[in-house]
């Protein structure tokens, strides 16, 4: 299958796909495979940087069927490998605006442009979450001079150097366990006493002769001019404030949802992660919800996997239902039917 970068053939850019997928991690993958399995036609806008989190996840040990762990971006390589093989089409572009108000559903990865470049009878959203910062006064202004988000990514350029990692989550320890591979010391800050971290994580990270661990800890600053030089840190029991000479500084306080495009557009809770109303199916017939998008609960590469395999399901039988396609895989269009009088765009529909 030819790699898509850029849809220039007005004749391609007229093509109706029978699923555009929006999203390339774990669920976007597996939606793909399903979706492009039971001989749907079917694009996956990636984003520019495909792969979701697991780009930036060093060994996966609790994904099942790899005994001896995966390394997260070969996984991801797999995923999408196996998604290619049976049809699906790649874009690495980020999706800027989508229109749901209409049949089919209109795709856009320009703004310049009236006319869409993409356009699908069924959507399915695996656009996952990303990390989310602290809001310090310099955090911004030292990313990618010692400020990271990122140990797997940015890890190798701290040997032997002082680090420390905000965060009480398995994701703060992750990073923290990994980047005693490079660092001297590494310096764990969490603003509790408790940590929601799984007790193995935990274990690991006390155990770490390399991480020193500091509770009840806020951060009021990164320091430097040029490069993070340290970082001001406060203990919130006492308020006795102390600068530690760090020269890298990770931050790993969880994530949000990336959803600003849908807006207005699908159903949400208050932080941003996308409702869905019928199993895997949105406030809009015909577009679904996979994978950490739709999850702020479990969050795993397997739980998003089984998301796209869900999302996919849903969206052949969806389609099936709507006499948009002959060849479904799953026969039982089950409760669908009830969709066919909803025209898509209300909220109040389904
Ligand atoms: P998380 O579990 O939501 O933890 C976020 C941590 O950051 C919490 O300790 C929180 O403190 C802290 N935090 C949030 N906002 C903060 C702020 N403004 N200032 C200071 N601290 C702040 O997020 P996560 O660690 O990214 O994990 C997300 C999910 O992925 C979890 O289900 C986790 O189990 C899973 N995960 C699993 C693995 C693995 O199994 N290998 C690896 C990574 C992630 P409080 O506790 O005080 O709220």
């Amino acid at each position: 299958m030819a790699e898509l970068t850029e849809r220039t053939d007005s004749a391609a850019a007229q093509a109706v796909y029978d699923i555009i997928i929006i999203g390339s991690g774990p669920a976007g993958y597996t939606a793909a495979i399903y979706a492009a399995r039971a001989n749907l036609r079917t694009l996956v806008i990636q984003g520019e940087q495909a792969g979701g989190q697991l780009m930036i996840t060093s060994d996966v040990e609790n994904y099942p069927g790899f005994e001896d762990g995966i390394l997260g971006p070969d996984m991801m390589d797999k995923f999408e490998a196996q998604a290619r093989r049976f049809g699906a089409e790649m874009l690495a572009r980020d999706v800027v605006k989508v229109d749901f108000t209409r049949q089919p559903f209109q795709v856009w990865i320009e703004t310049e442009t009236q006319e869409p470049q993409y356009r699908a009878r069924a959507v399915i959203i695996a656009t996952g979450a990303s990390a989310k910062w602290l809001g310090l006064p310099n955090e911004l202004r030292l990313q990618g001079r010692g400020v990271s988000g990122c140990a797997t990514c940015d890890g190798p350029f701290f040997r032997n150097r002082e680090l420390a990692v905000v965060g009480g989550g398995d994701t703060a320890m992750e990073e923290a366990l990994f980047l005693t591979k490079y660092a001297s010391q590494v310096h764990l800050l969490h603003r509790r006493d408790t940590f929601r971290a799984s007790k193995i994580m935990q274990k690991r990270a006390v155990e770490n002769p390399k991480i020193t661990i500091h509770t009840d800890t806020g951060v009021d600053d990164v320091l430097g001019e040029n490069a993070v030089e340290g970082v001001r840190i406060r203990n919130l029991k006492t308020g006795s404030a102390e600068t530690l000479p760090v020269q890298g500084f990770f931050v790993a306080i969880g994530h949000q949802p990336n959803t600003g495009i849908f807006k207005g557009i699908l159903e949400m809770d208050e932080i941003g992660y996308l409702k869905t109303r019928e199993w895997t199916m949105t406030n809009i017939p015909g577009v679904f919800a996979a994978g950490d998008v739709a999850d702020h609960r479990y969050r795993q590469a397997v739980t998003a996997a089984g998301d796209g395999c869900r999302a996919a399901i849903d969206a052949e039988r969806w389609l099936e239902a709507q006499g948009e396609v002959n060849t479904a895989e799953v026969m039982d269009p089950g409760e669908w039917g009830t969709v066919r009088e909803i025209i898509p765009g209300g909220t109040e529909n389904a």
